[in-house]
């Protein structure tokens, strides 16, 4: 039979994807790339052997390792989807086996940092293409990983001047097949974005619930009990990964500084307004910020159904469940 009239094969983008971690993002890569058949093979490690056992178990990976070393070694594509802090350790050992040619990357919350510590252990022939998905849930572990976790979503990527046009492009494409949209960015723009979007939301909500936990005339029971009056959504985003997030918040330092600096401000503006009983400057304030909440709608980052589509709950809780 000829090429040409040979039927035609898919061809897989890569032969081996190393997952360098097996948590939420990981897997979720995984079986975003299965799904669209990305991928010969799909190897990974991780810190604990049990995390590798669960992996091999799910389907997640074929082959696993105890170290990044051994599932880098001959992989086309190597994701690094450990915590921000990591990476630049874990990128000095993998150097000595990452493959000509192949691509190295990450799915890390912080761009400048990673970039920093990772881009001097890149070999010559290497390409290195820091990204973000800027999609998760507040679950980790290789259970909690998902197909559809990219779709819709955006995926940042921060190659540093100079980096090969084509891996740059092979990349996009790979995330595009995971189901995201992609943009280019500078490191720290992406940081500076990501402060105001994602690391500062999350520091209010860490914050909170703390407070909330540590009042004296509202006892535990009580915020649990009354918690859908708002205070429950910001349990969610408060139950995310803390080994994750304490490296977000070391590693993007100034540009979450800056937004809590701003923040500061604007919540002494309330705070004013409240004391003096300016009720123009609360509603002007609380309605431009309803405006907000519709363009995350039209932009598709989010449903448009009522409490994020929560079915009711059932009956017996029903009585703390009316929005204060
Ligand atoms: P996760 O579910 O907690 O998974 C982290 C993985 O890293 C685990 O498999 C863990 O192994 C592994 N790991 C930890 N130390 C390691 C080491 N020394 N060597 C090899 N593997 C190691 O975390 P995740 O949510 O997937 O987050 C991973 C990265 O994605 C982070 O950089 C985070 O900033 C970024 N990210 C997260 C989200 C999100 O919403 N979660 C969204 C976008 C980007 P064990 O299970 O054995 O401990």
């Amino acid at each position: 039979m000829t090429a040409a009239s040979a039927p035609h094969v898919h061809q897989p983008m890569f032969e081996r994807i190393a997952l360098i971690g097996i948590g939420l993002i990981g897997s979720s890569i995984s079986h975003a790339a299965r799904r669209a058949g990305l991928a010969k093979s799909i190897v990974g490690s991780a810190r604990t052997p049990a995390t590798v056992a669960t992996a091999l178990k799910l389907g997640i990976i074929d082959e696993g390792y105890a170290s990044a070393r051994e599932a880098a070694d001959g992989a086309d594509l190597v994701i690094l989807c450990v915590p921000v802090g990591l990476c630049g350790p874990i990128a000095k050992e993998i150097s000595p086996v990452l493959k000509p040619g192949a691509i190295l990357t990450d799915v890390g919350s912080v761009k400048g940092s990673i970039v920093r510590d990772v881009a001097p252990h890149v070999p010559a022939g290497v390409h290195f293409v820091a990204g973000h998905p800027i999609a998760g849930t507040e679950q980790s572990g290789p259970e909690s990983g998902f197909a559809e976790l990219f779709d819709g979503r955006w995926c940042i990527l921060t190659p540093e001047a100079g980096t090969d046009a084509a891996a740059v492009e092979k990349l996009k494409v790979f995330w595009q097949k995971l189901g995201s949209n992609v943009e280019i960015m500078a490191p720290d723009h992406h940081d500076l974005v990501l402060a105001i979007t994602s690391h500062l939301p999350h520091l209010i909500a860490f914050n909170i619930v703390n407070t909330a936990a540590h009042l004296e005339r509202v006892t535990d029971s009580e915020v649990i009990k009354f918690s859908a009056g708002g205070f429950r959504d910001f349990t969610r985003i408060a139950a995310s990964d803390p080994v994750m997030w304490r490296d977000v918040f070391l590693n993007n330092k100034d540009a979450v500084l800056e937004m809590l600096g701003r923040f500061s401000e604007d919540l002494i503006a309330l705070q004013r307004a409240i004391r003096f009983g300016d009720g123009d400057t609360l509603h002007k304030l609380f309605s431009d910020a309803r405006s907000i909440r519709r363009g995350v709608i039209q932009a598709g980052q989010d449903t448009p159904a009522p409490n994020f589509g929560r079915t009711p709950a059932p009956a017996t809780a029903k009585s703390g469940d009316e929005k204060a």
